[in-house]
């Protein structure tokens, strides 16, 4: 299923651990939300591709994978991106230049972007570094 131009409800809900992983109606519409406001323009924008490492989890894929039961991903209103050439520092920071209206933006461990959208739209920025075995998040991507 096609949510917009360049992005799919099945990379959205793709899982490497093999179990269920099936949005309801309200996740599906966060999902495609992500996508319409965020994912999408931020494509757009670029002109190349917004890959998607993981989008939407359900309860038994999100303790599989270690989230935390609030994580964004288990509504569908998160998803951890990265793009070919950028590094995450760059593609978080181009986000934020961009004006999009996330509601939070984490560059993870210099790895990947965790970006979400949703009703608070805090536009809360930070940086997750590990520091002696634990996840500790640092303020401000710019
Ligand atoms: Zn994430």
């Amino acid at each position: 299923m096609q949510l917009t131009a360049n992005f799919t409800l099945d990379e959205l809900t793709r899982t490497t651990t093999g179990l269920p992983n099936v949005p309801n109606r309200s996740e599906r519409a966060a999902l495609l939300a992500l996508a319409e406001h965020v994912l999408q323009p931020l494509r757009d924008a670029l002109g190349q591709p917004v890959l998607v490492t993981s989008g939407f989890r359900s309860t038994a894929v999100n303790r599989a994978v270690g989230g935390v039961p609030s994580s964004q991903h288990r509504s569908g209103q998160a998803a951890d991106i990265h793009v070919s050439g950028m590094t995450a520092m760059a593609l978080a920071r181009r986000i934020v230049a961009l004006g999009l209206p996330f509601d939070q933006l984490i560059e993870e461990f210099g790895q990947w972007v965790h970006v979400s959208y949703g009703p608070l739209q805090r536009r809360q920025q930070l940086i997750a570094v590990r520091r002696e075995g634990r996840t500790r998040y640092l303020q401000g991507v710019t």
